[in-house]
């Protein structure tokens, strides 16, 4: 009986405990409200910015958004002068690899929590609220840390989405590659069973791959896709695609599929006609491979951004990659110049077109958070004009993801924003120009993160 109650006050005290604990690394105390006043505000629907704008925050969300002199604080609400700023929502990277890699190397042996919250550190720091993993986590640990990021209990780092882990066929998969993380699907059963392993993980969607890598591998069977597209529908999940190919795409939106991770390599007048008929079918950009090896003049000289957050034998190497000189540069040069007008076509024809990076893949040289202000520039260099840019990198990834409260400016919303010291209405590369990021309603120390980037323990 005294053992029993012993264990009563052990188990009390404990809670007692978590409770303090827990309630100490909540990001703001509820009645927390602060209004902003004064900037130029993009709230990410494509509309015209609201030129002298106020928005307040409270309990880590918007509240209400308007012109300055419409919206009074309540009493005893901060005050925060943001006169000649630009404000942008938070932006969503919808398409990522987070957690491998580390300085010069990239591979499983990184994936670790650690390095995960490194990187969605850098994701913060450069005004990223989301990213998306695309298939590469394995193990149990990515959706506990997955919910202590969305619970506030790391103020610093950006929300780290999951798929947990993609189904792919074998011939893709092997042990030096992020697929060594995939579950292997090689039956109707087994796909619809490793579909059945994610429900209770509370992913939103599923990753898969169909691609034949120019030929080189059997790609996934129409019949085993379907049957994960099939599965996953009955559990409300969407499925992300890896699959380049044409006809393969129209195959694909035959079977309902729901985000293609990487854009299309060619589009014709069939595919624009499938998508008419598929309207929540979405693409995802990803042109920074091909554009990244005939255009990089951000690492000549290198861009400041770049330069605080990455070591100098990693900006090196990539400086030896690209861009690519001489009779070289044509393959590049080609698949730019088809992506790039696809893209636009796809966009002009109301095709829903999120922003994706494929950053911190295995090549080693998407510099996390940094691709995302080059994939907004990619966009804007393919033709889209910059506030379609800017819808498609917040609201419209948000949306994708299943990230209700992600993407805008807007009452209810959680308040994640970028304010920026010039427009990117006039310029995209004024997302470059960051001032200050806000996550969940809290301001993210950048000086701080920025001195452990450099520091060579744990820089990337
Ligand atoms: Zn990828």
């Amino acid at each position: 009986m005294r053992e029993l109650r012993l264990m009563m006050v052990a188990c009390t005290i404990v809670t007692a405990l978590w409770f303090t604990h827990a309630s100490a690394q909540r990001p703001a105390p509820l009645g927390d409200a602060t209004l902003y006043e004064g900037a130029r505000l993009i709230v990410g629907d494509g509309n015209p910015p609201i030129e002298v704008s106020a928005f307040l925050v409270e309990n880590n969300r918007f509240t209400r958004v308007g012109r300055k002199g419409e919206i009074q604080a309540p009493a005893g609400a901060t005050r925060v002068d943001l006169t000649g700023k630009t404000v942008i929502p938070g932006l969503v990277d919808a398409h990522s690899h987070i957690g491998y890699m580390k300085n010069l190397t990239s591979g499983a042996e990184n994936y670790t929590r650690e390095n995960i919250l490194d990187h969605m550190r850098r994701f913060a720091y450069f005004g990223v609220a989301a990213s998306q993993a695309m298939g590469s986590d394995f193990g149990e640990m990515p959706f506990q840390l997955r919910d202590e990021i969305l619970a506030g209990r790391h103020p610093d780092a950006a929300r780290f989405l999951t798929a947990g882990r993609g189904l792919a066929p074998l011939s893709e998969i092997s042990s030096d590659n992020m697929r060594q993380a995939a579950f292997p699907v090689t039956t109707v059963w087994g796909a619809r069973a490793s579909v059945q392993e994610l429900v209770p993980r509370n992913v939103k969607l599923i990753k898969t791959w169909v691609d034949d890598r120019g030929g080189s591998i059997k790609p996934l069977a129409p019949e085993l896709y379907k049957a994960i597209i099939d599965e996953a529908h009955k559990n409300n999940l969407r499925v992300a695609v890896h699959a380049t190919d044409l006809k393969q795409a129209k195959e694909l939106l035959r079977a309902n599929i729901d985000v293609f991770a990487h854009m299309i390599s060619d589009v014709d007048d069939e595919l624009v006609a499938l998508f008419k008929l598929h309207p929540n079918a979405a693409v995802l950009s990803a042109l920074g491979g091909p554009h990244r090896a005939i255009y990089a003049p951000w690492l000549n000289p290198v861009h400041p951004l770049i330069a605080e957050t990455v070591l100098p034998e990693q900006i090196k190497r990539l400086q030896g990659r690209f861009p690519v000189k001489g009779e070289a540069i044509a393959p590049s040069q080609e698949a730019w110049d088809r992506l790039a007008k696809g893209i636009a076509r796809l966009q002009k024809a109301g095709v829903k077109i999120g922003v994706g990076t494929d950053g911190g893949g295995q090549q080693g040289d998407q510099f996390i958070g940094w691709t995302m202000h080059a994939e907004l520039e990619n966009m804007v260099m393919a033709g889209i004009p910059p506030a379609q840019v800017l819808v498609a990198g917040t609201r419209t990834s948000a949306e994708i993801l299943g990230q209700d409260d992600l993407g805008m400016v807007a009452a209810g919303k959680s308040a994640d924003f970028v304010v920026l010291d010039a427009n990117p209405l006039d310029d995209i590369k004024n997302t470059r120009k960051i001032s200050r990021v806000f996550l969940r309603g809290v301001e993210v120390d950048r000086a701080k993160l920025k001195a452990g980037f450099m520091n060579r323990g744990t820089a990337n």
